[in-house]
């Protein structure tokens, strides 16, 4: 007798998959051209057709505890072959984005990335309370460093704090998200530190993205994003050490150009623009094919293109010696600072950390592919 099915559809979650940009999914129709052409899904209970039809059924549950939902990278070739239009890839990139906000802790920082001017006026007010707290709103005079308007232990303050706080919460997250997809089964095969070695070599050298046909060029883009965050990372850390050197190895901002540092950060931010733009000029060309970027991807391309463009900005005016401008663009740039290390856990960024157990979690149930 073929075995009972009890199926609990959330007709809330399929409003909600289409009125963020999923708008399609009803157009499937089951044909399973999506899963053939989908250069990444393995033979073994292959995606996104199966997405395709529990996202019509509401199967919320169901596709929160799916790894497949996090192994796409949205190369949209599905989409390009699809006879029906169902936009398959856009779908998919539609459930991450619920997904992240629904394994957001606490929820409401959910909802408020989901407000991108309500979240950067966030920081902006923060930073202004604690300006006016230490009376430093003016503009300061003689040469410019930016520690005049900052002082570097507030800044070391708020950061290291905001960073914990982060990490924390995206650590509860991700934590919750393998438990999810536990819930189908632990799997059996293998160890969890070997197969997550496999997956941190993959995505080193994006093997999966460079499957991608129609999204092709997409690769170059991702990688100099991706390399950009970890410089930028290291930098962060290497200025932190800097400051609680002893002397006379101490070194206080600015730091001079000359130094190895200072080369890291800036490779870094001229790779996060240079890559960032890759990323949206790749979203606004023809590629043949008819998908939709969600504003949750927009908003944080936009947000990483701004947050280089004030970093290189903030240097370049403050070596123009342009006062009544260094100060202000520092300010900004902080603000968008505050934004992508705060709301990471909760906005695109967040992906990162999803897919990489989504693959290790593949790897353990035998179902990876040949790359
Ligand atoms: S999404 Fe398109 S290609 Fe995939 S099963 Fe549905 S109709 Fe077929
Ligand atoms: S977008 Fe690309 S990776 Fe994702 S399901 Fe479609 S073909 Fe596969």
């Amino acid at each position: 007798m073929a075995e009972e099915i009890i199926i609990s559809p959330d007709i809330g979650f399929v409003r909600e998959l289409k009125r963020a940009g999923g708008d399609t999914l009803k157009k499937c129709y089951q044909c399973a051209t999506c899963s053939v052409v989908c250069p990444i899904s393995p033979d073994d209970k292959p995606f996104p057709r199966k997405e395709m039809l529990m996202a019509q059924w509401g199967m919320k549950e169901e596709l929160a505890a799916d790894p497949d939902v996090w192994l796409c990278h949205n190369c949209n070739d599905c989409s390009k072959y699809c006879p029906r239009g169902a936009r398959p890839g856009d779908v998919l990139s539609v459930m991450r984005q619920k997904f992240i906000e629904r394994n957001a802790v606490p929820a409401l920082m959910g909802r408020i990335v989901s407000r991108p001017l309500l979240a950067l006026l966030i920081p902006v007010v923060l930073f202004l309370i604690i300006l006016g707290s230490i009376g430093h709103l003016g503009i300061p005079s003689g040469d410019i460093v930016y520690s005049k308007l900052f002082p570097i232990h507030i800044i070391e303050d708020i950061f290291i704090t905001l960073v914990a706080l982060a990490g924390i919460t995206y650590l509860v997250s991700l934590f919750r998200f393998w438990n999810t997809m536990a819930k189908n089964g632990s799997p059996t095969s293998g160890g969890f530190v070997p197969a997550l070695i496999g997956t941190i070599i993959e995505l080193i050298s994006h093997k999966r993205f460079a499957k991608c046909e129609t999204n092709g060029d997409r690769k170059n883009g991702h990688m100099l994003v991706f390399y950009a965050f970890i410089g930028l990372a290291i930098t962060t850390i290497w200025i932190t050490v800097y400051y609680y050197l002893p002397e006379p190895y101490r070194k206080l901002s600015p730091i001079s150009l000359s130094d190895p540092m200072k080369w890291l950060a800036n490779v870094s931010a001229i790779a996060l623009i240079v890559g960032s733009l890759i990323l949206v000029i790749n979203r606004l060309k023809d590629k043949g094919v008819d998908t939709v970027s969600s504003s949750f991807d927009w908003t944080f391309l936009i947000m990483v293109v701004l947050l280089a463009t004030t970093g290189i900005l903030t240097e370049v005016i403050r070596l123009a010696g342009i006062t009544g401008l260094a100060y202000p663009m520092y300010f900004i740039h902080l603000s968008f600072v505050f934004y992508i290390i705060v709301y990471f856990p909760y906005s695109k960024l967040a992906h990162m950390g999803y897919r990489t157990l989504a693959i290790t979690y593949s790897k353990m149930s035998d179902r990876d592919i040949e790359l």
